[in-house]
């Protein structure tokens, strides 16, 4: 053939092609649904028609896994755009004890900074200071610092976990309204003032949600303490923590994301931008009302309702964008439900196994002035008070595992020491052993001298009256969460095996052509590819 000839087929083969559709993302956005377990994704995910029925059309883990033991809110959003598990990203927990603080409060908060003189765990200035290792922004910036960082999230530690330490706009609900870290910069983008004005005026008369028809069949009335759960109550005017569980809630955060996408004109840059979204909401609504109920029903369609927003936003940028959608944790039902639904052991915790009451009995056996043991909550991490003097410290531990250890409700109870022995977990996450869990969430300079695991379906809630159901288990569970990736125009497929949120990092970053040297983290890319071609590098 000729030459000339030649080239004018190639032409002409070359423009009846679509548009490339895997081109490198320009938007890499990240939403985390706090509290959306796997399970919660498996009964609902046929329901959806929006924003998580199209991410459905893209490259499916609907067993993915927040692999450690401690599945709460700040170590699982440290897991998700680092590649690491909270082991390695020094956020073992949403609050640890520091006895060497030097402050009447010895705990601290994961996203606090405590060098701010005055603070607490509880009234702290947010940073991403006990971060130890850097974000998907932070590696970004690294590379091209003209790439944006953007992180909005109902809370404020997944917005920093999310962001990281060089994040350009971030934004968070404070308890009164969205605001950013102290120290920032710039003035207020319009966006985030409009959300605040109309925020405060839906709390001020909150807008009667009805329950959308799939739900109905979910609406049926539950008793727990004072109260009953599994129907919806229209929210009172005034009330600041209805807003939390309400519908407008994650609309707000999503309102913000969306608008500063617009304003900033994210994907246009010379570098590709991050968007960090996290959605808070579904966590406080497992928290006050449980998971199977017609609250979780509504609130869910509202996530899918968002997520489809964001992706109209995205798919009006004409810019290839790449989505991944996760949780920091899944969660578990509140026990008076589950066993009315046949679960014959779930159960509240016994009051007598806070740390406090142990402490004491220790301090009497001992003859030692209490508190013996610290701890921010009755499970997981344990600490023996430093005044318990060197001679007794071996016996006093040992005596307290002994017991955690014949309690009823305690499945298992390791030290420090048998952690600090353990290598690194390997392999498929669900095959772990309980140990393996919890040396995935075990740092050696944070961590508790005992860790305490709590049989399945016991609810660490004794007092069930503000809030009650929960996670941070190291049970399945607790642990499984879905992992959903989506490129528009690419070809997706759904994978049942197991895969790690510390997996996303280094699959979005092959995206981008953003290497991370060998050994910095913990996960591995995942091929997004179908067929035989390759989205990792080789
Ligand atoms: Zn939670």
């Amino acid at each position: 053939m000729k030459y000339s000839c030649l080239v004018l087929i190639l032409i002409l083969t070359a423009s009846a092609l679509p548009a490339d559709p895997v081109a490198q993302p320009r938007i890499i956005v990240a939403i985390s649904v706090d509290q959306f377990s796997a399970d919660l994704f498996a009964e609902y995910r046929a329901l959806f028609t929006g924003g998580l029925k199209r991410l459905q059309s893209g490259v499916v883990f609907a067993n993915g896994y927040q692999s450690h033991a401690a599945t709460e809110t700040c170590p699982g959003h440290s897991t998700i755009l680092t590649g690491s598990r909270p082991a390695r990203t020094g956020v073992i927990a949403n609050d640890w004890i520091d006895q060497s603080i030097d402050r009447a409060d010895k705990k601290v908060y994961c996203a606090e900074d405590p060098t701010v003189p005055g603070s607490s765990s509880t009234n702290y200035t947010v940073s991403a200071k006990f971060l130890k290792v850097p974000t998907l922004g932070d590696r970004l910036k690294t590379m091209s610092p003209q790439s944006r960082v953007i992180s909005v999230a109902g809370k404020d530690r997944a917005a920093v976990m999310l962001g990281g330490h060089s994040i350009d706009q971030v934004w968070y609900w404070s308890g009164a309204s969205f605001v950013t870290l102290s120290g920032a910069r710039g003035p207020t983008p319009s966006i985030v003032d409009g959300t605040n004005a109309a925020v405060s005026k839906l709390i001020a008369t909150p807008a009667a949600a009805p329950l959308p028809a799939p739900c109905q069949t979910r609406s049926m009335s539950v008793s727990v303490a004072d109260h009953e759960v599994g129907v919806i109550h229209a929210a009172k005017g005034g009330d600041v923590g209805a807003f939390k569980v309400s519908l407008a809630f994650d609309r707000a955060v999503t309102d913000i994301a969306i608008g500063l996408l617009r304003d900033l004109k994210l994907g246009v840059g010379p570098a590709p931008d991050v968007l960090a979204i996290g959605l808070s909401a579904t966590d406080y609504v497992g928290h006050t009302f449980g998971t199977e109920g017609a609250e979780m029903c509504a609130q869910l369609l509202g996530v899918d309702d968002n997520v489809a927003r964001i992706l109209k936003a995205l798919d009006e940028t004409r810019m290839p964008y790449v989505v991944v959608l996760t949780a920091d944790h899944g969660g578990t039902d509140l026990p008076e439900r589950n066993q009315a639904r046949g679960t014959v052991d779930a159960a509240r915790i016994d009051p007598a196994l806070t740390p406090g009451k142990l402490g004491q009995q220790l301090a009497g056996e001992f003859g030692l002035n209490s508190p013996v043991l610290l701890a921010a909550q009755p499970f997981g991490d344990i600490y023996l008070a430093r005044d318990v003097p060197d001679s007794m410290r071996a016996r006093v531990l040992d005596a307290a595992r002994k017991k955690y250890d014949s309690h009823p409700q305690v499945a298992a109870v390791f030290t420090a020491d048998e952690l600090r022995r353990m290598a690194a977990p390997a392999g498929p996450p669900d095959e772990w052993t309980l140990a393996e869990r919890f040396r995935a969430s075990f740092d050696p300079e944070r961590s508790g001298d005992l860790l305490v695991a709590l049989k399945p379906h016991i609810t660490p809630i004794a007092d069930a009256r503000y809030s009650v159901a929960t996670h941070g288990s190291p049970w399945n569970y607790d642990r499984r969460v879905p992992i959903l990736f989506y490129r528009p125009g690419a070809v997706g497929f759904e994978h049942p095996l197991p895969i790690e949120t510390a997996d996303i990092l280094p699959t979005l970053a092959a995206l981008i052509g953003l290497s991370i040297p060998a050994g910095e983290i913990d996960g591995h890319c995942v091929d997004l590819d179908p067929g035989p071609g390759n989205t990792c590098p080789r």
